[in-house]
């Protein structure tokens, strides 16, 4: 299934093989892992101490003279094998401030001691205790079954919490099984975007859809988890009475539970835009996630409308092949370089993160310090900077140099290009993208970027606000998702019978860590509003965080014979105030650009203004005091009398 173990068990080890794959080993990793099996302090200093990486890149070779290199190599392969032949390990669980001084070696700069917790939990040296809950006292319902869907399912298990999970598709994945447009791949490393529990043998750094999906179905698979999910099966309906939710499904089934976790994610409702016309259309026309499995785009006259993240990988994927793409540009993007961003994992990687016991966890850690929260202070605006137009800060504005140099560079000999593709906005005001060959297409003959708005798309093609039409056999909507509308379509209805939109506002969601909403007991919300990442790091870390608190609170809920807990008012008001006050120091309130983060009001509804390690720490432990309390009374009462449910049969009614 192509799972590789969370840790290699000890087993003899072929010498000329490991030799082998240390040619192709990322250093850094290579002298923490070192350390970790000898012990030996030198290891910690010069001339072993890499140097940091720029931006995302691996650095392999961790800036280590050659001679240097072969040291650590040979080193390294005499410590792994005698660690094969059953020599101890100097230091199997490093925590703390040990781990905090191991991880500056991995990552060639200095760790905050802050991040040592975090990290200890991530590599399994000082695991989360895993609680179980009193048998039948509670049962929830989970809607979707996604990234954030399958976590939840995997933790309620192990918590011996009954559950069921409806999903409205006939296949576990949520985005990755119904984003299936070519070029559609992770541009977070995909190391990284992987649970924490179930690391995978990725075949390249920058996982393609098939093989995410894959990973997805293969969890699914190892889990039990389709015995506990019911396909095909879209929810319509939430409404919270009498200490129970009951759920109505687009069948016209209603199940009911003490408690709903909501698993839809943000980017799940395609936008589509409101051209006129975008019916009179004759070939096909469709969103991207939308994508017909059958279409064959070869010599074909193809429009693209956007050029966000999927438009920047279905165009260089169909490039080639179509007979003409033109893109319609609202807005031009920063895209930074990645260096491996196509790359296979070298074999070498491959077979030590199979064999070399703790290589993979330096792996990891080294990617999650370097794409989680380095960008972070960068976008913080800084009042006394001169040039607030054009970047929040100094560190920012050395992002847009480099950035805009990278730009010129690609697009060299095209000051056509240039001028149409160059933002003028920050870097970071919008989700930054990767460039996976975006520049390169862009240069292609048969590819032409317009800059007019849409204004009508025709039997015939799309119109610009130029007045020409651009002929088209194929129309495709790279228009995003509706990301504000927060659990739409779904009505969702609390204690006191309003609805959740109504509650929020159009467009204007807000939670308590982006997890619970007062007036909506025993709801929570996985990918809820404010915990997007648009400073970089992986959604999967977000999700079990969130997963993790939601389950340890019912588990507390079921050991306390608590009914339902909803959160206090005040304390909702206080998490979304410091919200939207550090949303206004950052970049994303900018006014210079649209971005998906922010509603047409002006307020950041999607994206996490904090670090990562700042919403781990708050999520970390539940506190019942932010929460007003029906207390159960300890045999049943407020919960359904009927026995446990049986997998998939949850109280279900049929009409
Ligand atoms: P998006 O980032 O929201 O981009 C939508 C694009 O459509 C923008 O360029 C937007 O222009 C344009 N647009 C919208 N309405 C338009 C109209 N009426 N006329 C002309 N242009 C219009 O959507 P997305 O590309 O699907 O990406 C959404 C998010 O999904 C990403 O930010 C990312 O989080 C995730 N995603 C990730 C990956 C990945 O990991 N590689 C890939 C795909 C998606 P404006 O910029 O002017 O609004």
């Amino acid at each position: 299934m192509g799972f590789v173990p969370f840790a290699p068990e000890r087993a003899p080890i072929d010498r000329a093989a490991l030799t082998a794959a240390l040619e192709g080993a990322n250093l850094p990793s290579l002298v923490a892992v070192l350390y970790q099996l000898t012990g030996d302090r030198r290891w910690l200093a010069d001339p072993y101490r890499p140097t940091r990486s720029r931006g995302m890149e691996d650095n392999d070779p961790g800036g280590f003279p050659p001679e240097i290199r072969a040291e650590i190599r040979a080193a390294a392969a005499d410590a792994v094998c005698a660690w094969a032949a059953g020599a101890p390990v100097a230091v199997p669980s490093p925590t703390g401030a040990d781990l905090a001084e191991i991880m500056s070696l991995a990552v060639g700069e200095d760790v905050p001691l802050e991040y040592a917790d975090m990290t200890a939990e991530d590599m399994g040296f000082a695991p989360v205790e895993v609680r179980r809950a009193p048998p039948g006292a509670l049962r929830a319902i989970v809607i979707g079954a996604g990234v954030s869907g399958m976590l939840a399912a995997i933790r309620l298990a192990e918590a011996g919490i009954e559950h069921v999970v409806l999903e409205k598709n006939a296949d576990v994945g949520g985005t990755w099984l119904e984003n299936a447009y070519p070029g559609a791949g992770v541009d977070t490393p995909s190391h990284l975007y992987s649970y924490s529990f179930a690391p995978r043998d990725w075949t390249t750094h920058f996982g393609k859809r098939d093989e995410v999906w894959e990973y997805l179905r293969a969890v699914a698979d190892r889990h039990d988890l389709r015995e506990r999910i019911r396909f095909g099966t879209e929810v319509v309906s939430a409404t919270w009475a009498d200490g129970c939710w009951t759920v109505r499904t687009a069948g016209g089934e209603e199940l009911t539970a003490e408690v709903v976790i909501t698993a839809t994610g943000q980017l799940n409702r395609p936008r589509i835009p409101p051209v006129p016309g975008l019916d009179r259309f004759r070939g096909p026309l469709f969103h991207t996630a939308e994508w017909p499995a059958d279409l064959d785009l070869t010599g074909k006259r193809v429009v693209v409308i956007g050029t966000g993240a999927s438009a920047m990988q279905v165009v260089p994927a169909v490039a080639e092949r179509v007979a003409h793409l033109t893109v319609f540009q609202r807005s031009p993007q920063w895209v930074a370089p990645n260096e491996v961003y196509f790359s296979p994992v070298a074999e070498g990687a491959r077979y030590l993160i199979e064999h070399v016991p703790y290589y993979r966890l330096w792996y990891r850690t080294r990617l999650a310090w370097n794409t989680n929260d380095r960008v972070h202070p960068g976008l913080q605006k800084d009042p006394a900077w001169q040039h607030p137009d054009r970047s929040v800060n100094a560190l920012n504005d050395g992002h847009r140099r480099v950035f805009t140099r990278y730009l010129e560079a690609e697009l060299a000999g095209r000051p056509d290009l240039v001028a149409k593709a160059l933002p003028d906005y920050p870097p970071f005001g919008k989700r930054m993208l990767l460039d996976n060959g975006w520049f390169a297409a862009l240069r292609r003959e048969n590819v032409t970027l317009l800059t007019e708005a849409v204004t009508e798309v025709t039997e015939t093609g799309v119109r610009g606000a130029d007045g020409a039409e651009v002929e088209a056999d194929v129309v495709i909507l790279a228009t995003g998702f509706h990301t504000h509308r927060v659990l739409w379509p779904i009505e969702v209805r609390g204690r006191s019978g309003r609805r959740i939109d109504e509650v929020w506002g159009p467009e204007d969601a807000h939670a308590h860590l982006g997890i619970t909403v007062p007036d909506f007991p025993n709801l929570f919300l996985t990918c809820g509003p404010g915990t997007v990442l648009g400073h970089g790091g992986s959604y999967i870390t977000i999700a079990e965080c969130q997963v993790r608190y939601i389950v340890d609170l019912l588990v507390t809920m079921a050991e306390q014979g608590i009914g339902a807990v909803e959160v206090r008012p005040e304390v909702e008001a206080d998490y979304v105030r410091r919200h939207d006050e550090a949303h206004e120091a950052m970049i994303w309130t900018h006014p210079g650009m649209r971005n998906w983060y922010r509603n047409a009001a002006g307020r950041v509804v999607s994206a996490l203004p904090w670090r990562i390690v700042d919403y781990w720490r708050m999520t970390r432990e539940p506190d019942l005091r932010d929460y007003r309390i029906d207390p159960g009374n300890g045999d049943g009462a407020g919960y359904s009398a009927e026995p446990a449910f049986q997998s998939a049969q949850l109280s279900s009614q049929s009409p």
